[in-house]
């Protein structure tokens, strides 16, 4: 298992990161790819033979890396990049023919500036997931582009049988495959104490929803927590490659987080005030 670990502060919001990954017990080469530098999160879950599936998975981490300088990011300029690493993939097919068919999904989080105030912008091509964590409830954001999602969608299965379905794995978006390939997008304000989690399917279609929220229960500590989900999907049956990235705002649930952020103060209309409800 590979790890990194870090602790960024940004500017009015502190972060602590954890991540993890594993090639599991089934397939011999790990073509996920992760991200988790400054504000920037990402899992790329590649497929396509011949290593072409890593090569797919890296160019999204390394496109997407390219963000990780910028200052006064907006969601737009997220979505774009997405397609700047769509465009790059389908290029390396035409110079490589040999990779023909490689792709990857593409799902993350950044930290973005929206109506003068920090943001999440939430994205998601394909079947990889971000969950959030707020006081103790796990909600899957991001909704998956899969086959088996559609039949979820149509109340042909449960979720818990796409989990175990024989087309768990076909995606119906991709990057890499198509030039209209499009992400989808989320804004959301940050919230003090909330936890994400960033992770390829290997983890989801191994674990329950339920375990994911008793492991992030358990540990705290992104490190922790993220070694052991994917420990803990190995040891399920390790059927697919693995990886989780954890991402921790700092904070007690509740903490006006505008308050300790120079871009948000006196800024009354940010959206923000709606999760506040919830208190
Ligand atoms: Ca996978």
């Amino acid at each position: 298992m590979t790890a990194v670990a870090g602790h960024d502060e940004l500017p009015g919001l502190v972060l602590q990161v954890g991540a993890a990954t594993d090639t599991g017990r089934v397939r011999t080469l790990n073509e996920d790819s992760a991200l988790a530098e400054g504000g920037i999160f990402v899992v790329a879950d590649g497929m396509g033979g011949h290593a072409a599936g890593e090569v797919a998975s890296g160019i999204v981490v390394d496109t997407m890396r390219e963000l990780v300088a910028r200052t006064d990011l907006t969601a737009d300029d997220v979505t774009r990049q997405l397609v700047l690493a769509n465009q790059r993939i389908l290029t390396a097919v035409d110079s490589h023919p040999e990779n023909k068919g490689m792709g990857t999904t593409a799902t993350g989080l950044a930290l973005v500036t929206a109506g003068g105030a920090d943001h999440w912008a939430v994205f998601n091509v394909g079947d990889s997931r971000v969950y959030r964590w707020i006081a103790g409830t796990l909600t899957q954001v991001t909704v998956d582009h899969s086959e088996v999602q559609e039949l979820v969608e149509a109340g042909v299965i449960t979720p818990d049988e796409a989990r175990v379905h024989p087309a768990r794995n076909v995606v119906t978006r991709s990057l890499g495959t198509d030039y209209a390939s499009q992400s989808d997008a989320w804004v959301l304000p940050p919230y003090a104490g909330e936890r994400f989690v960033i992770c390829s399917d290997g983890l989801t279609n191994e674990l329950t929803d339920a375990r994911l929220r008793e492991i992030l229960q358990q540990h705290p500590d992104p490190q922790d927590a993220a070694e052991e989900l994917v420990r803990a999907a190995v040891e399920a049956g390790g059927r697919d490659n693995v990886t989780v990235v954890v991402v921790n705002l700092d904070g007690t649930v509740g903490d006006d987080l505008s308050v300790t952020s120079p871009r948000a103060s006196g800024d009354d209309t940010a959206p923000r005030g709606k999760l506040s409800d919830k208190e």
